[in-house]
């Protein structure tokens, strides 16, 4: 028998004013939309870190 690993029923997503559920195969604490804004902020952060340099 094969166990697919799958993350708790009934999370939500952590954007305070998201209430969008998760998948239990979304192992993300965000759902997509916020994923993605996550992501942006990281490589702008990430751009403003460089140019410091
Ligand atoms: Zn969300």
């Amino acid at each position: 028998m094969k166990k697919i690993k799958v993350s708790h029923k009934g999370r939500i997503c952590k954007h305070p004013a998201c209430k969008i559920f998760l998948s239990i195969y979304n192992h993300e604490c965000y759902c997509y939309l916020h994923q993605d804004k996550l992501i942006i902020q990281d490589s702008i952060r990430g751009a403003a870190h460089l140019a410091k340099v």
